[in-house]
This record gives structure tokens, C-alpha cells and sequence, in this order.
């Protein structure tokens, strides 16, 4: 039963390297401790930072040796959780938490030996202890921050049997919150939920797919009746291009439903590609902050926002099934720069003689559902992003955060 004191919780989903070690998980604990003073909160977790990957490398690799290669998997786990433990968790509740994290690693060892009935299955299996891992660690520093704070085990979002990328059952989800997180709030806790992973009709682990922790924070905000969830990631919010390509990327300080579903569908990385349908549906404010600077506005996506004019951002997509003859009559791979927003015909001229110009060359440039499409060749798709990002995004200076 949703109760007064659980009603309306704002949901907070952090990010791996939001929890990378000790240090990080101070800083998002003392991040959740302070929203829990001022209402409900329910934390969603991901896995420290290459948790998941180790997980899953080790599923992908030992099917002949599992007894040694798990119990180095199992010390290396040990090793990195136990550390932040000791670092975050306070001396008279840090026993009982490294009691948790042994016996989820014995549990690791015993799922890693014991026969799956897919591939998927063994690897879905595998791959949520990671965010199981980190829960812990968590809701320990929380409470070490002045917050009673518990881990909800019981898998709260109901899945069909996709171990991959898992379809969620929103009713069954909504059942599943309101029995195993509201009890939490309502108790005045911060119930702390692992990301990532979903709970199939037979009670098997399943995984929401890679950088699913995003969509598990919209999923349960929608099930528990949230207005709010924020996104902690280790950029300052959605940025107008991928900064790792883009170094002088910009914040986008508002996005609407449309324009942030369609960024996060062509690669917007600090946001899964789903996490959007269940905060439109919900009419949910979804904030993108950055658990580094918790004191930057972020990014604010909320049914108040309509599209933007001109082009808003830019995505690039490598590897674009379309091939280039080549002087030397092999074909080489493409890519393609997606102009998200409402471009114009200026903007697409503009687009092609700057591409000219370069020297890159391209195969199609047009407008499509996203915006405005430049097929280029692959190994300029870089330098097409950049350069397009420069001259055609349309600056969203002036555009005041609304507190
Ligand atoms: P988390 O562990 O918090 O989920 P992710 O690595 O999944 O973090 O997503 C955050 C990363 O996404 C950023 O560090 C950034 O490099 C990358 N990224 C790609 N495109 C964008 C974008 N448009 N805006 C912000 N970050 C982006
Ligand atoms: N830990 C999972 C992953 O690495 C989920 C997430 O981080 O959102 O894919
Ligand atoms: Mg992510």
C-alpha cells in the first residue's frame, strides 16, 4: 500500500562511476541523505564502474573452468566492494554489510556453477550481482549520512523472459513497488533498489540491457506514482553532442519528451534508449545532474517543454549499412550525422557546402523523422560531427532553469 508518507517520492538512479569506489559512493549517499529530509526517496543503483563488464566477460568465458576462474572473479569482487565498504559504511553497521556482500558472492559462485537453461539465461543470472554488489554499499553509506536507509532484494520490476533486454510488465511492476518500496518510504527509509534488473514470471533474474539502470529509475517512478527522477551521471547533463568526440559539447539545459527520446534512440549515452517512454507516459520531470557538481542545474526534461527551433544536438551513427565505391574498387563502411531538432533548408545548404568545403565526402544528405541526415564516409564520420555540430546547432543561451 502506497501510504501519505511514501507518496510522490522523487526516484534518484546513480550511475556506475557515480559509484566507482568509496569516495563516490560518499558523495551520492550524502546526495540521497539530503532529498530523504525533505521527502520520500527511492535510490536506484547501478554497478561500480566495469563491475558489469567483469560479470559478463567471466559468463562469456568459463565454461570449462568455472570453479577457478570464479573464485578469482569472487576476489576481485571481494576485494573492490569490501574496500569502499570500509571506506563509506560506519564501524558499528560495516560488519553486517560486508556479511551481505560475502554471502551475495557465495550466491555469484553457486549461480556461476550451477546449469542455466540459456546462454541469455547464465548470463542475465550472472550480471545482476553486480548492481546487487553496490546496493549494499549504498544504502550502508546512507545510513552512515543520518538516513535509515534498506536494500529492496526482491527485484521489484516484473519482466517478461527477455534475459537481455527484458520487456517490463508495467501492472505486475506496479504490484511488485507497491509491496517491496513503499513499505520502505512509508517506514520514512530510503529504499535503495538495484538497477538493471528485472524479476521474470518464474522468479529468474533478468537484465533491462546495457545501461539499463536509466529505464529501471523511470520504470519504478511510473509504478510508484513519482513527479520527479533524477538521473546522477559524471557529466553535467545532456550535452548538445557525445564530449568525447565533441570536446567543446554544450549543456542542454531543457529538452522536451520528443527531442530527449530521439537523442537517447541515436546514442545520447547518459540516457538509455527506453528510459524516456515511461517518464512521458507518466508525465514525469526527468533531471540529468551530474553527482560530481550536485550544485549545476543539469539537464530538466518535462512535459512544460515544447521542441526547440533549428537543430537542437547532434548524434553520430557509425557503421550505417550503406557503402562508398572506393578509388581502388573496395567499398568502405559509412557513417551518419543525425541533425536532431527542426532543421531548415538553410541549415541543410549549409550543412553541404561546409562538407564540401572539408573535403568529406558524402553519399545522402536529407531530412528524415529525426532531422536532418548526412551519410558520410565512415572514417570522417568524426570530423563531419564536429564540424556540423560548430555551424548548425542552434545555441540554447538564455534558456533560464526554472528551480
Ligand atoms: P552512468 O554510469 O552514469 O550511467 P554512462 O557512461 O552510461 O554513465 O553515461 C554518461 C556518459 O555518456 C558521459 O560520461 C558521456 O561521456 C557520455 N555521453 C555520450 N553522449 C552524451 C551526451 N549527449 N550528453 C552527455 N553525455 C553523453
Ligand atoms: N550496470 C549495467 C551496465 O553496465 C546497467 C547500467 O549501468 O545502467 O550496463
Ligand atoms: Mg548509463
Amino acid at each position: 500500500m502506497k501510504g501519505p508518507a511514501s507518496a510522490n517520492p522523487l526516484v534518484i538512479k546513480f550511475g556506475g562511476t557515480s559509484v566507482g569506489g568509496g569516495a563516490a559512493f560518499g558523495r551520492a549517499a550524502s546526495i540521497a541523505a539530503e532529498a530523504a529530509r525533505e521527502r520520500p526517496v527511492a535510490v536506484v543503483v547501478s554497478a561500480m564502474s566495469g563491475v558489469t563488464n567483469l560479470l559478463l566477460g567471466h559468463a562469456a568465458g568459463v565454461v570449462d573452468r568455472d570453479g577457478v576462474v570464479a573464485g578469482e572473479l569472487r576476489g576481485a569482487l571481494a576485494e573492490r566492494h569490501l574496500r569502499a565498504v570500509r571506506e563509506v559504511v560506519a564501524p558499528e553497521r560495516r560488519a553486517e554489510v560486508e556479511r551481505r556482500v560475502l554471502a551475495l558472492l557465495d550466491e555469484l559462485v553457486e549461480t556461476i556453477e550451477r546449469p542455466a537453461e540459456s546462454v541469455k539465461a547464465r548470463r542475465a543470472g550472472i550480471a545482476v550481482f553486480g548492481e546487487r554488489l553496490s546496493a549494499e554499499v549504498l544504502a550502508g553509506a546512507i545510513a552512515r549520512a543520518g538516513v535509515p536507509a534498506e536494500v529492496v532484494a526482491a527485484d521489484p520490476i516484473a519482466t517478461d523472459r527477455r534475459f537481455d533486454e527484458a520487456e517490463v510488465d508495467v501492472d505486475e511492476t506496479e504490484r511488485r513497488c507497491s509491496r517491496y518500496i513503499a513499505p520502505v518510504l512509508g517506514g520514512g527509509g530510503v529504499a535503495v533498489v538495484p538497477g538493471f534488473v528485472g524479476r521474470a514470471p518464474d522468479g529468474s533474474p533478468t537484465t533491462l540491457g546495457r545501461g539499463g539502470s536509466d529505464l529501471s529509475a523511470t520504470v519504478i517512478g511510473r509504478a510508484l506514482g513519482s513527479s520527479e527522477v533524477w538521473i546522477m551521471s559524471d557529466v553535467n547533463g545532456v550535452l548538445d553532442a557525445d564530449p568525447r568526440l565533441v570536446p567543446d559539447a554544450m549543456l542542454m539545459p531543457r529538452l522536451s519528451y520528443h527531442e530527449a527520446h530521439t537523442f537517447a534512440g541515436l546514442g545520447a549515452k547518459v540516457l538509455h534508449h527506453k528510459t524516456m517512454e515511461p517518464a512521458a507516459e507518466a508525465r514525469m520531470t526527468v533531471r540529468v545532474r551530474n553527482t560530481f557538481a550536485p550544485e549545476t542545474p543539469g539537464t530538466r526534461i518535462s512535459a512544460d517543454f515544447a521542441d526547440g527551433d533549428g537543430v537542437r544536438c547532434v548524434a553520430l551513427r557509425r557503421k550505417v549499412p550503406m557503402e562508398i565505391p572506393c578509388a581502388n574498387g573496395r567499398r568502405s563502411e559509412t557513417a551518419m550525422v543525425v541533425c536532431i531538432g527542426s532543421p531548415s533548408e538553410r541549415d541543410l545548404k549549409l550543412g553541404l557546402r561546409l562538407l564540401r568545403k572539408a573535403k568529406i565526402r558524402f553519399l545522402h544528405a536529407g531530412f528524415a523523422s529525426a532531422g536532418l541526415v548526412f551519410v558520410v564516409n565512415g572514417e570522417r564520420g568524426e570530423d563531419a560531427l564536429r564540424l556540423l555540430h560548430g555551424s548548425l546547432v542552434t545555441a540554447d543561451a538564455g534558456v533560464e532553469e526554472v528551480a
